[in-house]
């Protein structure tokens, strides 16, 4: 694969941050040690990571009052001495993320504080996706794994490290609803088979999958209150199109993760979780989760299968 310039300069900088910094140097270390495992499905596959470090982000509080209780960890000042950026355009920061999921893992900041919200910064997801061919990109909702709400972010890992990735298009074939197509765009479907309901937009044209994508979410938009319908997004780009799968949400967190004692189970889920990836920072959690949680868990925090058909009708209406 020939490498962008831009992934270049980021390859240098997770070197450097790796050796210059002690955090990542240890956490990227102890990632190669973290205990995974996987469960099949017909046709597709969830992998259970159990890796500690990740507490903070699955156990963090996202509320307005914890938050404004916080130094922002995405605004420069607050930022640790050893941690450096590399400038994306002139509006955001290219960071190594210190507490990894995949072997690279970056953190794609705006250099303002502004809140977590997907409309503005769409276009910039493909951008970045299409600039960093060896990673899938994604969002995480305001209430949907973002451990930082109130700094507009996206994040990278590296490619095929989520099942989503090398499974979405099959799975697509095999049980997808086909909701819209023209000659450049395909936007399909899926629901039980994949435990999850999604919706896949790929196309090779910029212009037509911004203005399909704005589409969908306003009709997301209509069924509920202003704020943004939650939501996580996972995008690529390969073999010259985009590939771009939008979960929508009803909750952030499963039931499981209220209980208490052996009920419950530390589980935060986010857009890695929703491409099949899921972390668990506790050991007793790793041993003990089984194919029906697994099942119970993407019921409960996706879109309910109601709101979904009714979203599949307005998009072969409205599109
Ligand atoms: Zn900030």
């Amino acid at each position: 694969m020939i490498r962008s310039k831009l992934e270049i300069s980021v390859n240098d900088l997770i070197l450097q941050q790796k050796q210059g910094w002690e955090l990542a140097r240890i956490n990227y270390l102890g990632l190669e040690k973290v205990e995974s495992k996987a469960f099949e499905f017909d046709g597709f596959k969830i992998v259970v990571q159990y890796n500690p470090e990740r507490i903070r982000s699955s156990d963090a509080k996202t509320d307005a009052k914890s938050i404004a209780q916080r130094a922002c960890f995405l605004c420069k000042e607050n930022q640790p001495v050893e941690q450096h950026g590399l400038s994306f355009g002139s509006s955001y920061s290219i960071l190594v993320n210190p507490f990894p999921i995949f072997t690279k893992h970056l953190t794609i900041s705006l250099n303002d504080h502004l809140p977590q919200e997907i409309a503005p910064y769409f276009a910039d997801l493909l951008t970045l996706s299409k600039q960093l061919p060896d990673f899938t990109l994604f969002y995480n909702g305001p209430n949907c794994g973002a451990s930082a709400p109130d700094h507009f972010h996206f994040q990278a890992g590296s490619k095929n490290q989520m099942p989503l990735d090398s499974e979405i298009k099959q799975v697509i074939k095999k049980w997808g609803e086909l909701l819209f197509q023209d000659e450049h765009t395909n936007i399909t479907a899926l629901g039980e088979h994949y435990l999850r309901n999604l919706i896949c937009l790929i196309s090779d044209s910029e212009q037509e999958i911004i203005h399909h994508f704005d589409k969908i979410l306003s009709l997301l938009n209509e069924s509920g209150p202003t704020a943004e319908p939650m939501m996580n997004i996972v995008s690529r780009y390969e073999s010259g199109e985009w590939i771009v799968v939008l979960f929508p949400r009803q909750r952030q967190r499963p039931r499981q993760f209220y209980a208490e004692k052996t009920e419950q189970i530390l589980i935060s889920p986010a857009s890695v979780e929703m491409a099949g990836l899921l972390i668990l920072p506790r050991k007793v959690d790793f041993d003990k989760l089984t194919r029906d949680d697994l099942t119970d868990i993407y019921k409960q925090v996706s879109m309910n299968d109601q709101a979904f058909v009714e979203l599949k009708d307005q998009i072969k209406v409205k599109l």
